[in-house]
């Protein structure tokens, strides 16, 4: 491919100077100690390609592929530089020009056409539990390691619950707050969370209602693109956020809620993934995260204790993406008998990063096997953290006695627990 394609603008590539302060941040730098593998790399890459230096060929491919999309190092930059545009708008690039081997278009292609579609996923969700169950979590998870369309499957079948659990709350429903009305909200149900964490979902609602909210949970949301955005499928993501704002703009909520991460950062930058909209503007700007909204709300229901110890992770969309970082833990030390942990280094990705841990199954292993050791060592009895493809990988790789949940699901259980 010829240089001076479509890409990172350079006024962006030039911003950095080079300092060198985002090295220590970068997981893939830590565990590589390669510098084509750390954010200066990564942007001195789409430099020298601006430059019409590089061509865009395999190697450069798998320097960005590799990148976790983790924001640790645009919170360590002391420049400001804009590396979540960079990292999309060179993905971006890759998707519209490059042609990838057949065994990654098909992983892709695969991915793309079922995660953004609960419809399609509810039913395959069901048989990749009762697979895994059958043949045993061990044996899926090694087969993990291998990549391709095989070492997908597998570690798609290795990252999934053996059981959804919970029933999935009522669409096209406004449940009323319980108590003296403070205001109304809408609930994102997403996609694949809606498919698979429906207790967070009825967890997030109950929790909403006690804070004195009408929660409005529309039917047939969809995905807000956010999978599709990291990935680079630039054309996949605009359409489905334009369907989700044509869908969910008019409605009269004064707050959209979202209880994960990666959603709520995408949702966030609408205005750059749909420049000129000015609908999508006005529907960005209500956006946000449940730990946000709860604490700028202040709790008021009473929370019974629950006595247990918790560690909490971080995950990156929130803490580096969206810089939510105390909220969760203030909300969590507010119920009576929870005492919060956090692991060393938790800071450092666990490894989830959207659809990373199917497409780059090694360096995820690597990274989800390092996190649920540093929760392990703190010996609690729940690990919480905002972001569901983080509850799926640190549950992977963790004891199968330690329970992991998104944080309102232990405000849900303290709610529960208060005295009547
Ligand atoms: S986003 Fe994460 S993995 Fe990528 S360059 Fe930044 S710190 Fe490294
Ligand atoms: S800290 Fe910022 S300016 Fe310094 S090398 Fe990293 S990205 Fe560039």
């Amino acid at each position: 491919m010829s240089a001076g394609a479509i890409g990172p603008e350079r006024r962006l590539i030039d911003a950095c100077v080079h300092c060198g302060f985002c090295l220590p941040a970068c997981p893939t730098y830590q565990l590589s100690a390669n510098e084509a593998e750390s954010p200066r790399g990564r942007i001195d890459l789409m430099r020298r390609y601006s430059d019409g230096a590089l061509k865009l060929d395999s190697d450069f491919v798998a320097h960005i592929d590799s990148c976790l999309g983790c924001m640790a190092c645009v919170k360590a930059c002391p420049s400001g530089v804009e590396y979540e545009t960079l990292i999309v708008e060179a993905r971006a690039m890759i998707q519209a020009s490059f042609v990838r081997p057949a065994s990654q278009r098909l992983v892709r292609k695969a991915i793309f056409a079922l995660m953004p579609y609960p419809r399609r996923m509810r039913p395959l969700v069901r048989l990749g539990g009762m697979a895994k169950q059958m043949f045993g979590s061990r044996v899926v998870a090694a087969a993990g390691a291998r990549g391709g369309l095989a070492g997908a499957v597998a570690s798609a079948l290795a990252l999934l619950p053996r059981t959804t659990g919970a029933a999935r709350p009522a669409r096209n429903r406004l449940y009323s707050a319980a108590g003296p009305k403070r205001g109304t909200v809408g609930l994102l149900t997403g996609c694949v969370s809606s498919v698979i964490f429906s207790s967070t979902e009825q967890a997030a609602i109950d929790v909403l209602r006690a804070e004195g909210f009408d929660v409005l949970v529309p039917a047939g949301q969809g995905c807000c693109g956010a999978l599709a955005e990291h990935a680079g499928e630039a054309r996949l993501a605009g359409r489905l956020a334009r369907a989700m704002v044509g869908k969910l703009g008019r409605e009269r909520v004064d707050a959209w809620i979202t209880t994960s991460a990666g959603c709520g950062s995408t949702l966030k930058s609408y205005d750059r993934l749909l420049a000129d909209d000015t609908a999508a503007a006005e529907f960005s700007g209500r956006i946000r995260d449940i730990h946000e909204f709860l604490y700028q709300k202040g709790l008021r229901a009473d929370y019974g204790p629950l006595n247990i110890r918790v560690a909490y992770h971080p995950a990156c969309h929130l803490a580096n993406a969206q810089g939510i970082v105390d909220e969760p833990l203030a909300l969590l030390r507010s119920i009576p008998g929870c005492e919060v942990l956090t692991p060393a280094q938790a800071g450092t990705c666990c490894g989830s990063a959207g659809i990373y841990n199917l497409v780059e199954p090694a360096t995820a292993e690597r990274l989800g096997v390092a996190k649920a050791a540093s929760i392990a060592e703190l010996g609690v009895d729940v690990v919480a953290t905002g972001n569901p493809g983080c509850l799926l990988q640190i549950s992977r790789y963790s004891d199968p006695g330690l329970e992991s949940t998104h944080p309102v699901e232990l405000l849900a259980r303290a709610l529960h627990a208060a005295p009547v």
